[in-house]
């Protein structure tokens, strides 16, 4: 297996998890963005959104997103979570993940 995330799914490598159930798996992202970085994937191997075939999958994450700000206290501040998509928007690791971001403003248009 030589997917990143999914050898942080294994704990096979280390990583801040925050949050689990049985789909889906929360950790801190290593190269913080904000005050609060979340990353949030399936445990499911899919690579990107592109190869998502099953909604449901998606939903899940959504919702685990929304959970996990809620859990960081984010709920009504806000915050903004974002799904890069192959190589223009910056993916670079080939797991699925939803970053989950706040504790500061954010501006709009995105980078
Ligand atoms: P993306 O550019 O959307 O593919 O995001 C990949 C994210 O994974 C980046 O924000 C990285 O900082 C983060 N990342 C890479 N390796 C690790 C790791 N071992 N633990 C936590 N986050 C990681
Ligand atoms: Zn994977």
């Amino acid at each position: 297996m030589s997917c990143l995330f999914c050898k942080i799914i294994a704990r096979e490598i280390p990583a801040n998890i925050i949050a689990e159930d049985e789909h889906c798996l929360a950790f801190r992202d290593i190269n913080p963005q904000a005050p609060t970085h979340v990353l949030v994937i399936p445990k499911e191997h899919v690579a990107s959104l592109n190869q998502m075939t099953d909604p449901a999958l998606g939903g899940r994450v959504l919702a685990f997103a929304r959970d996990v700000a809620a859990a960081e206290g984010l709920a009504e501040r806000g915050y903004r979570v974002v799904l890069n998509t192959n190589a223009e928007a910056g993916q670079t690791v080939f797991h699925l993940h939803a970053h989950v971001l706040g504790g500061r403003a954010q501006g709009w248009p995105p980078g």
